[in-house]
């Protein structure tokens, strides 16, 4: 298609427009390690450097608005800068941030977990995610005498070695596959580490019934069902696991439970959590300096208190219906793509990763900030004329990525 922009005229014109940002990325380099500090945000030529955010907008070093359609990988549920979260930080500071004491604040915070959450009863904090997940796989192992852990292919529980499928005590099984489950977990398997959609891996949801499924033979073959709700809480007043009536033996959280401010928990039944007191013969010992961060509770609590039933039915409704009209807009222009969707995250498939990455790269030249592998989440902060403006800039990039 002669009309359609070929990648590297897409990469020439985002050179002439984000020079500011390509100084920025020569100058991270010689500090940071391939110009950055986590694996995902880099992109070629280089990634626009955001200077900062309000409510569903970002702004960059060249000065150029966005819509943000990222919300740090799904942990802003709320946007950037949300005011009650700041005020709350704000009046937070003077007093200080952290204490070698337990705190009414990460008290509140539990207490708000527990009560969203039926499945847990007693919450410990980290300070992220994956250090959730490997707490909840030490308790596991602690609790089943077990050491191995089952995870899902393309799943995601933190970037430790212990949580990756190359560690020799993690064993695979394929997404929605209770077959393939069925034939691995023997009984040397502590815990079957699920997500209630790979993340992720796509944004790729469970099977009807799978999950419940996956809870039974896991209690039948003795092992635990670690869920984690990083991603998913958002989904639901009781996360995931309220949606699908599961009762995970533990629950790992992290993201939105921190209100944007860097936070992990595991939750869950209480004679689980109670082997990390260190009054428990063989207790799970679970230190960190930075646990239950006062700025990550009370920024984490109050974004949750302003995430209610009505707040996570828009989201939904807005996701399905944006879902919609990007595979309108696709079908309009002649190129090939399906959305997936889980809640309020989507994930945009194109055949070809180059095809995904001139559609990263036209998005942010009309200034729609996503992610290079096509995930999407949706923040209360986008009103419906930010939706229509995102359809409409998905509808535009598809033509001008065309088919070619
Ligand atoms: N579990 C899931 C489902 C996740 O999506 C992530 C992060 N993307 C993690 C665990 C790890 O969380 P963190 O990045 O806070 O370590």
């Amino acid at each position: 298609m002669a009309s359609t922009t070929s990648n590297a005229e897409l990469v020439d014109e985002y050179r002439a427009r984000t020079p500011a940002s390509a100084q920025t990325f020569a100058r991270a380099c010689q500090v940071l390690p391939g110009g950055e500090t986590r694996a995902v945000t880099t992109y070629l030529p280089y990634p626009v450097t955001i200077a900062e955010g309000h409510g569903a907008r970002l702004c960059d070093v060249d000065g150029h608005s966005y819509l943000d359609l990222v919300n740090n990988y799904t942990s802003l549920v709320h946007g950037n800068a949300f005011a009650p979260v700041t005020e709350a930080v704000g009046e937070l500071l003077p007093h200080g941030v952290a204490f070698a004491s337990p705190h009414l604040l990460q008290i509140a915070l539990a207490e708000l977990l527990i009560d969203r959450l039926p499945s847990v009863e007693r919450v410990r904090f980290t300070n992220s995610g994956t250090e959730a997940s490997l707490l909840a796989a030490r308790i596991a192992v602690r609790a089943t005498g077990r050491r191995r852990l089952l995870m899902f292919e393309g799943g995601y529980h933190g970037s430790a070695a212990a949580l990756l499928p190359t560690s020799p005590d993690v064993v695979t099984a394929a997404w929605n596959d209770l077959d393939a489950v069925a034939a691995t977990l023997d009984d040397g398997v502590a815990a079957v580490f699920a997500e209630p959609f790979l993340g992720a891996g796509g944004v790729l949801p469970s099977a009807p019934g799978f999950l419940a499924a996956l809870q039974e033979l896991a209690h039948s073959r003795g092992a635990l069902l670690v869920l984690d709700e990083v991603q998913s809480l958002r989904n639901g007043i009781g996360g995931e696991q309220g949606r699908h009536g599961l009762t995970p033996d533990l629950t790992v959280l992290g993201k939105i439970i921190g209100g944007g401010f860097p936070i992990g928990a595991v939750g869950g039944r209480s004679e689980l959590l109670e082997l990390t007191v260190a009054s428990t013969t063989d207790h799970v010992a679970h230190n960190g300096t930075f646990n239950g961060h006062l700025a990550a509770a009370v920024a984490g609590a109050t974004a949750l208190r302003h995430l209610d039933a009505p707040a996570i039915e828009r989201l939904e409704d807005s996701a399905a219906r944006l879902a919609g009209r990007i595979t309108e807009g696709a079908t309009a222009a002649g190129v090939p793509a399906t959305v997936s969707r889980a809640g309020s995250i989507l994930n945009v498939y194109l055949d070809g990763p180059d095809r995904l990455a001139a559609l990263h790269l036209a998005l942010l030249l009309d200034g729609v900030y996503t992610t290079p592998r096509g995930m999407i989440n949706l923040s209360t902060a986008l009103a419906p004329a930010d939706l229509d403006s995102a359809a409409r800039a998905y509808q535009l990039a598809f033509t001008r990525i065309g088919t070619v």
